[in-house]
């Protein structure tokens, strides 16, 4: 790496051009999303019409819960599956699950079998394409190279997968045009743990789905109501990113090996004049974009929003909410697709929440609500959600999940790279509380105080009570608009968005899996508090009569008053009057981590039936490791990067300083402004070389610590973060006075320009 390196890229980056793609036509133009959408999806469609009916009609039942598949059925739908993936190239199929990486795994079988006759008296082999039923079911990878949180030990190695039939089976592209079946998977240990984010988001989705039927079931008035049957969760999730040039990314060390720059200033225009967000799509950016959605398509992924975000380089993807397993594993496959489709691009997708230190970080939005089998969404407040009493139980409900395990919550966003967002001033805070929008504010103050509802046009309630009213907005010209419910907050880490919670503090690189899961399971056990109090004032009645769901209403807005805030969460005056309040500001992902331990969580977790006491004692180690593996890998590469690039460039240009000042000397000509700066830079240098000893000293003494995986996070945390960020700002310095030709990264200003 060298300077000359650099400034090559850099011009070279400057001259590539959008790649394009043949994209498929019909009739002479360009296919119809709705065309492409879903084609290589083994759809429930696509099922129905490829098996018998008694089969199908048995998946269905299982898929309901209500028997498990035989043999005769399994190997019915493998057979159909694998003559439809065949159909279409297939000559792989593999098992596609989601251990606790943040990622996804996958070991690809062909569909190949040798079966071999002794007809003649002699073997005779013959080679089919097949896949049976049971390998369709289940499949065995050894468990003990994933983390398993010390659940498995090497020697008894043994994990399952086992195909989550709720979740559609789906094609990729494989080499030279061929395809893999993909069918995605739950992983299990041998003992029926789980090991991965799969099992326990479903077990989560389940509980929820049982007790907000109870609740249902508990308000269902026979003569006005619709009885529901079915409730799932509904999850979206936006995805915001940064994209760079490739080739400049190559040369940073830094981003190569920990996903974030450990070195770089600011440069003068950054994201301060406000003009990238929403702004013009830079070409080749929108090229990728545009491919990698083609490519969501054909993978049955509803891609719906496509921008420019805040910062510089930041861009963002929203698709159309789904069943939070599905939208979980279509944000795993859309992260997966922008990461290939990028290269293809020559460019470089960063997931990471904070790649570069001063300008906004990413995150990724989970909009979370429960809608029924009948459409409704149980968290639509209608025109009047005074009277709604449905819709408020549920908003409760959700409002008590955050007041008893908020920091459950905490705990489910918390990594080494999200630390960096969250609490920082651009980011929802380490605080948990909710925002619900001046109207619902009122609606619940009103009915706590037992008053009528502030009237819409009296003066102090002007930006109240404006749902469903038309803005006038005094140009003949444009057309009326309808206005929201509730006025947006941008700061509050969960806030309510008009039909659904937006949980705003989810990080941009983890899988939403965890954190999903940990709402779920808060909001089901809140809910069945919901339903002991409606049974205790219904007593002898069919149903809970709308005075009886008034008052459990009421008892409920007193007990959850405390999580709600409407004001700015990254003002000072809110750390101070949450922690009034008594609500946890939790800064750090040790402090968060803990909190899976604390009884009332774990007690929860395990009564809801989502994790034993063994699998969340499980995920406390695997989190409190990573935390420290990923602050130990930036340490040592923040070490090699100072020694090996930043003073060897910094001594060149103190030797051709000091030379010129030497020849300066003897000509007579005056050598004061060489010599001014390269004092300037001595100082620096023996800070960044003090500081570059303390670090090495700083990860030496983490070695010490083995053992307690608790004690080192903590310690990764207290002393190598401080230690990076010393050598950091000398480093920074740096480079500020050392000429440009000199310094071999790309700089700040090259990765945010160059696309
Ligand atoms: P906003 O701009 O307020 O965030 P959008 O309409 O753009 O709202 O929605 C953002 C995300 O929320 C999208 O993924 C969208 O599909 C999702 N969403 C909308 N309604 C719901 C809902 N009822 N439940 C879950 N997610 C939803
Ligand atoms: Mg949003």
């Amino acid at each position: 790496m060298t300077q000359e390196a650099r400034v090559s890229t850099v011009v070279e980056s400057l001259t590539k051009a959008p790649r394009n793609i043949a994209f498929p036509q019909k009739d002479g133009r360009p296919q119809l999303i709705s065309e492409i959408f879903g084609q290589n999806v083994f759809s429930f469609k696509q099922m129905a019409s490829r098996l018998p009916k008694p089969v199908y009609s048995t998946f269905l039942k299982q898929l309901r819960g209500n028997e498990t598949i035989d043999k005769t059925t399994a190997d019915a739908i493998a057979h159909a599956v694998k003559v439809w993936a065949m159909e279409r190239g297939a000559t792989h199929f593999t098992h596609w699950f989601q251990p606790q990486t943040d990622s996804t795994a996958e070991k690809h079988d062909s569909f190949l079998t040798l079966k071999s006759s002794f007809e003649k008296g002699f073997e005779e082999v013959e080679c089919l394409d097949s896949l049976s039923g049971s390998q369709l079911l289940q499949s065995e990878p050894d468990a003990s190279s994933f983390p398993s949180g010390g659940m498995r030990s090497t020697f008894e190695a043994r994990g399952y997968t086992i195909w989550d039939t709720k979740s559609p089976m789906f094609l990729q592209e494989g080499p030279h045009g061929t395809s893999i079946l993909y069918v995605p998977s739950v992983f299990i240990s041998y003992n029926g743990q789980a090991l991965d984010e799969k099992t326990v988001l479903l077990r989560s989705s389940e509980v929820l789905a049982k007790n907000a039927l109870d609740v249902l079931d508990l308000i269902f008035d026979p003569e006005n109501d619709v009885h529901v049957n079915q409730v799932h969760t509904s999850l979206g999730t936006e995805q915001e990113y940064f994209l760079i040039d490739r080739a400049l990314y190559t040369l940073r060390p830094d981003l190569k090996i920990t996903g974030r720059t450990l070195i770089g200033g600011l440069p003068p225009r950054h994201q301060q004049l406000e003009d990238h967000y929403f702004g013009k799509i830079p070409s080749r950016v929108l090229a990728a974009m545009s491919e990698c959605e083609y490519e969501l398509y054909k993978l049955g992924v509803p891609c719906k929003t496509r921008h420019n975000e805040v910062a510089p380089a930041q861009f963002e993807l929203a698709p159309i909410y789904e069943e939070a397993m599905i939208a979980v594993d279509h944000n795993l496959l859309t992260m997966d697709v922008l990461h290939r489709v990028a290269h293809r691009h020559k460019l470089k997708v960063l997931f990471h929440e904070k790649p570069f230190k001063g300008v906004n970080g990413s995150g990724k939005h989970c909009n979370w609500s429960l809608t029924t089998d009948n459409g409704i969404n149980l968290l639509e407040p209608t025109a009047k959600p005074e009277e709604n009493y449905r819709f408020l139980l549920f908003l409760l409900a959700t409002l008590k999940a955050l007041e008893d395990h908020g920091d459950l919550l905490r705990a489910g966003i918390a990594s080494a790279s999200n630390d960096h967002r969250l609490g920082a001033h651009e980011a929802p805070p380490g605080i948990i509380s909710a925002f619900l929008g001046d109207h619902l504010t009122e609606v619940l103050n009103a009915i706590e105080e037992d008053r009528p509802l502030k009237t819409f046009g009296a003066p102090e309630m002007q930006s109240v009570r404006v749902g469903g009213t038309v803005l006038d907005l005094k140009v003949a010209t444009l057309p009326n608009i309808a206005r929201d419910l509730t006025d947006r907050n941008r700061t509050s880490p969960f806030a309510f968005t008009g039909n659904k919670f937006e949980f705003r503090a989810v990080g941009s690189k983890q899988s939403v899996s965890f954190p999903v899961t940990l709402l779920n399971s808060a909001v089901a056990s809140s809910l069945q508090e919901v339903a002991e109090a409606l049974r205790k004032q219904k007593g002898d009645k069919q149903y809970a009569t709308k005075e009886d769901q008034l008052a459990v209403i009421k008892q409920f807005i007193k007990i959850t008053k405390n999580v709600r805030f409407e004001g700015d969460n990254y003002s000072d005056a809110w750390v101070k009057e949450a922690e009034k309040r008594g609500l946890p500001n939790i800064v750090n992902s040790y402090d968060a981590f803990t909190r899976l331990r604390e009884p009332r969580n774990a007690e929860m977790l395990s009564r809801v039936g989502v994790f034993t006491n063994e699998e969340l004692e499980s995920r406390y180690h695997i989190l409190m490791e990573k935390y420290a593996k990923d602050v130990r890998i930036e340490a040592q590469t923040l070490l090699t990067m100072v020694v090996q690039l930043i003073m060897p460039a910094t001594f060149s240009y103190r030797k051709d300083l000091a030379q010129s000042a030497s020849l300066l000397k003897d000509v007579e000509a005056g050598c004061e402004p060489e010599l001014k700066v390269l004092k300037e830079l001595t100082p620096i240098l023996i800070d960044l070389q003090k500081a570059v000893a303390t670090l090495e000293t700083e990860i030496a003494a983490t070695d010490d610590i083995t053992d307690d995986i608790g004690a080192l996070c903590k310690k990764s945390q207290a002393t190598l973060l401080p230690a990076m960020e010393a050598v950091r700002s000398y480093a920074d310095q740096l480079e500020g006075i050392v000429g440009d030709k000199y310094w071999p990264l790309p700089k700040y200003t090259e990765l945010f320009l160059n696309i």
